[in-house]
């Protein structure tokens, strides 16, 4: 009737879901009658509180969690079984409808519930776009048909087919229950369309999440640019083109509150340091402005486009400086200033190992330099990024097989981001407990802030709170995956990670109570 798994120490018998009576327990989609998982690490990033417990989950509700203390405790260390909170994505492309061979409602919630996710907020740049509600209805559905507990939202377009000329139909969107709005994608095309998205959504209490791009300065590229993107001929996206465009954003936005102090911006996928000092600077002049950074924009570096694949953190030089957050200071400009940090030349360290142009690896924005996925760092440290969102964007072998200026841009990542962070946890550079905030209330409170109805359930509480349906990952530390085709369940095999070995077994998802995924391998132990 009950499972016991035993955290902490190693050798120990993985939690699983109700085997113990017969081999058939839950199936994706069925409430959770009974789990029980003594002596694991429990995460709660509401109260701040990390350290052993246990939890019982009892006909879809956490009914207890009891914290260890003293000789209960002994042994019980983070490096082991953790329970977090169900991540919650707030940047995803599931596909559906328009690229179905690429991934569908279905397949996307399978692999966010791989990932630990148990709340997704979808990107509008489907076919057609998510520019009034019936498209939105279509994806409703197709959620409810493919059976995952997996909560799908989403945003819904700024613009009227993402044309970037007319609004899209925003009241009826905001009825119809989007978190926001974006074009993602693509950037809100014209400085007058912001401001007018940012008047209307301001005026209904949602935000407007933007893709900064100044198109000017990258139509065409490739790659970042800088010394690798030069070295291998590719065409590049300048740093300027994404500073630029949250300059604009964040000047767009400071005069839109006079009108509608209910405006409200957020910037997804920030990847340059001197754009999120920007944004460092905005929040500290009290501006409502939010940001999320990515797991490859954290771990990769555009290095790996000609083969190295060190994490970011070992790409820096020796004095490691920017490693540090507290070591970043402002010039007189008050911008971003790391003084000794540079990016290592990967051919003069031998860090080469892959084959270059690997088309997984194109991106938008691109995978950028060392420092700037420091900055990246720093900023998630430090809360100038509230979030870590996946970007997840799958593509098809088709889209990827091609030369690499001509590949889609996208990597599929929401199964590796928990992986990802984990490497950096281990690595010591970032807290566990700030690597779960960032995937659970960060997002949360992007959505919260916003104050409309339709983030109410995306923007409750997201902890290990008992009496509440269970929502939860279980991960282990102690144990790696290996990233496969095969061991995606998303349809876009399109990532770097091909071949890889990352930490964090994700062994069970529960999603408001019913089973999300569980691990395969738990019941072979
Ligand atoms: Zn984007």
């Amino acid at each position: 009737m009950t499972t016991e798994g035993v955290g902490g120490a190693r050798g120990a018998s993985r939690p699983a879901v109700g085997r113990s009576t017969s081999n058939l327990g839950p199936k994706v989609g069925e409430t959770v009658e009974r789990f029980e998982l003594e002596k694991a690490w429990l995460v709660d990033p509401v109260s701040g509180r990390e350290g052993p417990g246990e939890i019982v989950v009892i006909d879809g509700m956490l009914e207890s969690v009891v914290w260890l203390e003293g000789e209960e405790a002994k042994g019980v260390t983070d490096k082991g079984v953790v329970v977090a909170p169900g991540f919650f994505d707030l940047h995803a492309h599931f596909r559906e409808p328009g690229f179905e061979d690429a991934e569908t409602v279905a397949t996307g919630a399978a692999a966010a519930a791989h990932g630990g996710y148990t709340t997704v907020a979808l990107m509008p740049n489907t076919q057609p776009a998510l520019d009034e509600p019936g498209v939105l209805a279509r994806i409703r559905s197709a959620a409810a048909a493919g059976g995952s507990p997996v909560e799908v939202l989403a945003f819904g377009a700024v613009s009227a087919g993402r044309a970037g000329e007319q609004l899209s139909a925003m009241g009826e969107l905001a009825d119809a229950g989007v978190l926001g709005y974006s074009d993602d994608g693509s950037p809100v095309k014209s400085a007058k369309l912001m401001r007018s998205a940012l008047l209307y959504a301001g005026m209904l209490g949602l935000p407007v999440v933007e893709h900064a791009e100044d198109l000017e300065l990258t139509t065409g590229a490739e790659a970042h640019e800088g010394y690798v993107a030069s070295v291998l001929g590719l065409a590049g996206w300048p740093a300027a083109g994404e500073v630029q465009a949250v300059s604009r954003d964040i000047a767009i936005l400071t005069d839109a509150l006079l009108d509608e102090p209910r405006a409200r911006l957020h910037f997804t996928h920030v990847s340059t340091a001197e754009a999120l000092e920007l944004v460092r600077r905005a929040k500290a002049r009290g501006l409502p402005v939010t940001c999320d950074v990515t797991p490859h924009h954290l771990a990769f570096t555009d290095e790996w486009i000609a083969g190295s694949r060190r994490w970011a953190w070992e790409a820096l030089d020796s004095d490691g400086r920017a490693l540090d957050p507290a070591a970043r200071s402002l010039d007189s400009d008050g911008r971003a200033h790391e003084p000794a940090a540079r990016s290592r030349d990967p051919w003069a360290d031998g860090a080469l190992t892959a084959a270059p142009y690997n088309t997984s690896l194109r991106v938008n924005p691109p995978l950028r330099t060392a420092v700037d996925a420091a900055a990246c760092l720093a900023a998630l440290i430090d809360g100038t990024a509230d979030a870590v969102a996946t970007d997840h964007a799958p593509h098809t072998v088709v889209d990827k097989e091609v030369e690499f200026g001509r590949a889609s841009n996208g990597i599929s990542g929401i199964e590796t981001a928990l992986g990802v962070l984990l490497a950096l946890v281990d690595a010591g550079k970032l807290p566990l407990a700030r690597a779960i905030a960032a995937l659970t209330t960060g997002p949360a409170g992007v959505i919260a802030a916003a104050g409309h109805t339709a983030g109410t359930s995306a923007a409750r509480p997201r902890g290990l709170t008992e009496g509440a349906p269970a929502d939860l990952v279980v991960f282990d530390r102690s144990d790696t995956w290996r990233v496969a085709p095969e061991s995606l369940l998303s349809k876009g095999k399109n990532s770097p990670l091909l071949g890889r070995e990352l930490p964090g077994r994700v062994l069970l998802t529960i999603a408001a109570g019913r089973l999300a995924y569980e691990d395969p391998t738990a019941d072979e132990d």
